[in-house]
């Protein structure tokens, strides 16, 4: 193998990440799936790439639009599984962050059913 020595290892830990945010990726998709109407999926993780996976997937499953804004309704076919009831990651009060200190990286997501 030619280049940079680190080269090897930079591709072992890429393929090892793949191996574990891809399924969970899949995972999140599915349980979308199993909802209830107006059930809800909280997802806490612990890591960003993790955090990234199920923010992926929640907003596949919330469907993506692209009909102009002024049109009354969507015409482009987009199918939505219901929203993401989390605009931004709910993360540990500093009181929690500083009582648990494992806390700190973690980040709750919602997902609602329609
Ligand atoms: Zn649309």
């Amino acid at each position: 193998m030619n280049g940079h020595p680190a080269k090897r290892t930079f591709q072992a830990i890429r393929i090892e990440v793949n191996n574990e945010i891809e399924p969970l990726y899949e995972t999140v998709k599915q349980c979308v799936q199993c909802l209830n109407p107006k059930g809800r999926l909280c997802i806490i993780t612990f890591h960003s790439l993790e955090d990234r996976a199920v923010k992926k997937a929640f907003i596949e499953a919330q469907g993506k639009c692209t009909c102009p804004p002024d049109l009354p309704y969507c015409v482009c076919g987009a199918k939505s599984e219901g929203k993401i009831i989390t605009r931004k990651p709910i993360i540990p009060s500093k009181e929690e962050q500083e009582e648990n200190t494992r806390s700190k990286s973690a980040k709750l997501r919602i997902f609602e059913k329609t």
